[in-house]
């Protein structure tokens, strides 16, 4: 049986549309209420979901139709090959579904739910980065790191046995493992991405290693211990993902009482972006039960863009929402009379790319005297210590990166190897940071991506790339970002407008006029 490509599409997005939808929108009560009925509900959502996907006469027909360049016309050939990507990347059988969808519901009810326990008393996630972050005694940041970590313990074989299955499912479409087939079907390729990892991380080493030098000068000093005794639960947060303090002036004091909303509708009204409708929707305070983490999510795909956030008043989460509606603006400047299948982001790592370029503007001086009001003087003279932390951050999220990319290549290539060991292998050797000596736990299945999110971190440095890269252009376009109309039209119509007309490396030359260069970035962080 044939069917010609328009019906195909046709017929997959009526179809598809309303389970998409009923899946956002599972996703999101789970994530606001935490509660077993919301989160079953997620769970039916999402392999109903998936079971469309996984659909073996449209994946024949997708595929058939894709290979053989039976679209012509340029938007439906890219409405095609989506529907031929989604069900590749869906392609396993109702046991594997199911097996897939109970592991993935039961560690995600085990992270939302977790409360690490310091002093005996149970502390969330931002009590435990509050301590790791201000603390000056060793005894207490150590305890609330290792109580950040008991969470590894509860899912690890869990996690473990994720990537046996999501490896499975890989083997049987003919893929080396799950790491290989997600960036295939992702339209990365693995042999790019090894080398240009490979290319920066040579790039980075030695600004890291000064980096890293100061940054073990101030925090040896800030415990009072020796440099030799500093280990992971010195570095102010649960990964050393983030900047430690850095200089005298503490960035948080600066967002003390502060409101995080009106300084985040602030910087979108600068560039021309209406924020206030997405505010509306959006879950932003912590509450028990509650996701502890922040997203963005577009329930719709016609404009009901939500965001949910924990906001408290520091510069991480002004960062955050700012991040988040970052998101936001894109899936909701999408060109709403694109195709269903296209109004979406051009790829996950586009619009990581512009939530970072937004969540990064905290550090800026002009955000710093437009949007939180210091005065000039004081703004300037924040300003050199603001670009050092801007560059500290991108050279610490690089190198965690490598950590949690090359941990993910190797874990699917192998998920019954000493992945406690390979992981501070990995850490000590990208993050310079000492392993804790006698440490046997799985400290790697604490960090959530690598259950919940496999093979996801290459697009936040790939973010950090095209952010660059972006905003190279729009420094010459509009002279900046903050309060700067030009450069909000320059998103708008270059890099939200056309969704997913084009895959992610098209959209970068087609926005830029060149295709993806790490330059801008090297150039930052050198
Ligand atoms: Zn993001």
């Amino acid at each position: 049986m044939t069917q010609s490509v328009e019906s195909l599409v046709r017929e997959t997005v009526d179809a598809v549309r309303p389970l998409d939808k009923a899946y956002q929108l599972a996703e999101w009560d789970s994530a606001v209420s935490g509660t077993p009925e919301a989160n079953q509900r997620n769970q039916d959502a999402q392999a109903a979901w998936m079971r469309f996907w996984a659909d073996r006469n449209l994946y024949a027909q997708a595929r058939r139709l894709h290979d053989g360049r039976a679209a012509k016309d340029p938007l439906l050939a890219r409405q095609l090959k989506l529907v031929y990507l989604s069900s590749a990347r869906n392609q396993q059988d109702d046991a594997t579904i199911d097996e897939l969808t109970r592991l993935e519901a039961d560690v995600r009810a085990k992270y939302v739910n977790f409360r690490g326990s310091v002093g005996g008393k149970e502390r969330n996630d931002n009590e435990i980065e509050a301590i790791l972050d201000k603390s000056k005694d060793s005894a207490e940041v150590r305890e609330a790191w290792e109580a950040s970590k008991q969470v590894g313990a509860q899912v690890a074989e869990s996690v473990r046995q994720l990537a046996r299955v999501r490896n499975a499912a890989a083997r049987a479409q003919g893929f080396r493992d799950h790491f290989q087939r997600s960036l295939t079907l992702d339209e990365i390729d693995e042999n790019e991405l090894l080398s240009l990892f490979a290319d920066l991380e040579s790039a980075t080493r030695k600004p890291f290693q000064a980096l890293k030098d100061r940054i073990d000068g101030l925090r040896a000093a800030h415990f009072g211990i020796p440099r030799a005794d500093l280990r992971p639960w010195h570095y102010g947060d649960r990964f050393f993902q983030e900047v430690p303090q850095l200089g005298d002036v503490d960035m948080d004091g600066l967002f003390e009482g502060k409101d995080l909303v009106a300084l985040a509708t602030a910087t979108y009204d600068g560039l021309g972006l209406e924020v206030r409708d997405i505010l509306a929707r959006s879950d932003l305070y912590a509450r028990p039960g509650k996701n502890q983490h922040a997203f963005c999510i577009h329930i719709d795909r016609e404009g009901d863009v939500r965001t949910l956030n924990n906001l408290v008043p520091n510069q991480r989460w002004a960062s955050t929402i700012l991040h988040e509606l970052g998101h936001g603006v894109y899936d909701k400047y999408i060109d709403r009379d694109l195709p269903w299948m296209l109004r979406q982001p051009a790829h996950t790592l586009s619009t990581e790319a512009i939530a970072q370029l937004m969540g990064g503007l905290t550090s800026e001086p002009a955000w710093l005297s437009g949007i939180l009001g210091m005065s000039r003087r004081d703004a300037s003279r924040l300003s050199a210590q603001a670009r050092d932390h801007e560059r500290a951050a991108r050279l610490i999220f690089t190198r965690w990166c490598m950590v949690m990319t090359y941990f993910e290549l190797a874990m699917y290539a192998d998920p019954e190897r000493d992945l406690d060991t390979l992981w501070w292998d990995l850490v000590e050797r990208y993050q310079l940071v000492h392993r804790p000596e006698g440490r046997r736990q799985p400290d790697w299945a604490a960090k959530i991506h690598i259950a919940l999110a496999p093979v996801y971190y290459q697009n936040y440095e790939l973010g950090f790339l095209v952010a660059r890269q972006f905003e190279d252009r729009i420094q010459r376009t509009a002279g900046g970002i903050v309060g700067q109309k030009k450069a909000g039209r320059w998103l708008l119509e270059r890099v939200f407008k056309p969704g997913a007309k084009e895959d992610w490396a098209g959209h970068v030359l087609s926005a830029t006029g060149e295709a993806l260069n790490p330059k801008y970035f090297v150039r930052a962080v050198s």
